[in-house]
């Protein structure tokens, strides 16, 4: 090991391989609520040719390493395992270019999103991807999660964003397909192989990604809604009268609404009333005059036809804000209520009443005492379930019960935060024998050895 380390001290700088008790609680976990583990170093790299001469080294010495990005994944990913190296692409941050004609620009990978968010609208541009941890996630980690977030129903996850990638493999091979066109039919598209795969088959180091222009208006509302079915034609309703122009449909049960509230002090609900649903709705467009009044014409002939009970419309930024916190209060409220089994699953929009009527039956027939909270990016089929009886020794059979339904629904177990360690167990239930096998020959084509992210996934 000692040899290892002084290999890397030389070739990165001592300042950049972390060992012993320099090594911070940031580099041992991620944001899932998996043990910490110390890996034996953090290295630090800051180029390409530093990632390709770590990998190629590793490769050699059979060492295990583990990619770390923002650390705000949910699922294990970027938590170390006993005896693994950690990579952190925290050095690896800039926003290289902005193509406005090409509506592309090129960044690494360790960028925070929030940072490319900035410099994108700072060159009066937009990049649409956007989650609640936007202040410490990179844009490396959403694209080997391939994240979802609060704007997939306009413009897909971080698949449809991005164009271009620079990878490194296994053995330190770099795998340049920087392309910036929107069109390229030149062969396969390899890139699609590393966006979502957690970090197993690659270390990404560099993308280009979609822009967009920057919107002009904005109009967002918290919705009150009495049934499900009613959320469902809302959501219909909402696509096609507002022109493609919803950016997002939050919905919120009850269960979760109140929760929130009332765990988190500064948070107020813009209604004096309780309702079973609530909706966030949000559109952008180019002319906020106009649009106020089509979205207000909207909410009004919903509330006529009685699709929606009540609407409050933000009047102000800070308002809009306002209804966002509540839905991102998850946040806050995951780190609070611990012990509890929280799932980020997809079901068909036409089975998920059935499902939900199906997940919360079971486990109250299971448990006695048990608190159930449901919201979920819905327009995405995405929701998120929170359960919890406050014991621990209780979280896998909650798990067991929600992932058994799911796979009886053909729902997916992750919709949006991947599988990383938390739900290897379960992947059978959303993915067959079939593609499970193809998945191990490409991890064993692309990582012989077996040396990155070991143990995720598959
Ligand atoms: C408050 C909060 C809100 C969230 N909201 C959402 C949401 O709405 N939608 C959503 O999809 N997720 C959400 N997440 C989960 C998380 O933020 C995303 O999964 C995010 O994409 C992870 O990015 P990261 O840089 O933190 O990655 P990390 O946690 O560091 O890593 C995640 C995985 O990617 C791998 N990885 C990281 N960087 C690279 C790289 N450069 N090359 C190869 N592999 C790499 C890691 O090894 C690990 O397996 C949320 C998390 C929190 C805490």
């Amino acid at each position: 090991m000692k040899k290892l380390i002084d290999h890397f001290t030389l070739t990165l700088g001592s300042q950049n391989v972390l060992t012993g008790e320099d090594i911070g609680t940031r580099y041992t976990k991620d944001s899932s609520v998996n043990k910490p583990q110390t890996p034996i170093a953090v290295l630090r790299p800051s180029s390409t040719e530093q990632i390709s001469e770590i990998l190629s080294y590793c490769n050699q010495h059979k060492q295990k390493v583990v990619v770390q990005g923002g650390m705000t994944g949910v699922v294990g990913g970027s938590t170390p395992q006993a005896g693994e190296i950690a990579i952190s692409l925290e050095r690896l941050s800039a926003v290289e270019e902005i193509d406005k004609a090409s509506m592309t620009m090129t960044v690494q990978a360790g960028t925070p999103l929030q940072k490319v968010q900035e410099a994108a609208k700072e060159d009066d541009v937009n990049f649409p991807l956007d989650l609640g941890s936007r202040g410490s996630c990179t844009i490396g980690g959403n694209i080997a999660t391939n994240a979802g977030g609060n704007q997939v129903i306009r413009y897909g996850m971080t698949r449809a964003l991005v164009l271009g990638l620079e990878v490194v493999l296994a053995d330190g091979t770099v795998l340049s397909s920087m392309n910036k066109m929107l069109k390229n039919n030149a062969g396969m598209d390899l890139k699609q192989l590393f966006i979502g795969s957690e970090g197993i088959l690659g270390i990404i180091t560099r993308a280009v990604l979609r822009v967009f222009p920057q919107p002009l208006s904005k109009c967002s509302a918290m919705c009150a809604v009495d049934n499900f079915d009613a959320v469902i034609e809302f959501l219909h309703r909402a696509s096609s009268e507002l022109g493609g122009s919803v950016n997002s449909f939050e919905v919120m049960w009850d269960n979760y609404y109140h929760t929130v509230l009332r765990e988190i002090d500064q948070l107020t609900s813009p209604f004096e009333e309780n309702f079973p649903f609530y909706v966030l709705l949000e559109t952008t467009g180019s002319n906020q005059q106009l649009d106020d009044q089509k979205f207000e014409q909207f909410l009004g002939a919903a509330l006529e036809d009685k699709l929606i009970q009540d609407a409050a419309i933000a009047q102000s930024q800070q308002q809009a804000e306002s209804f966002w916190n509540i839905r991102d209060g998850v946040g806050l409220l995951l780190n609070r209520l611990p012990p509890l089994a929280n799932f980020d699953v997809s079901v068909p929009i036409s089975k998920m009443k059935a499902f939900i009527d199906s997940v919360n039956n079971q486990l109250k027939h299971e448990f006695e005492n048990i608190d159930i909270m449901i919201f979920g990016h819905l327009g995405d089929s995405n929701l998120h379930i929170i359960a919890r009886t406050g014991k621990e020794e209780d979280v896998k059979t909650i798990r067991n019960i929600v992932y058994q339904i799911t796979g009886e629904f053909h729902g997916s177990i992750s919709a949006e935060h991947g599988i990383g360690t938390e739900k290897k167990n379960y992947l059978s239930s959303s993915r067959t024998t079939e593609e499970i096998e193809i998945m191990k020959k490409l991890k064993q084509t692309l990582d012989p050895e077996n040396i990155l992210n070991s143990g995720r996934v598959i």
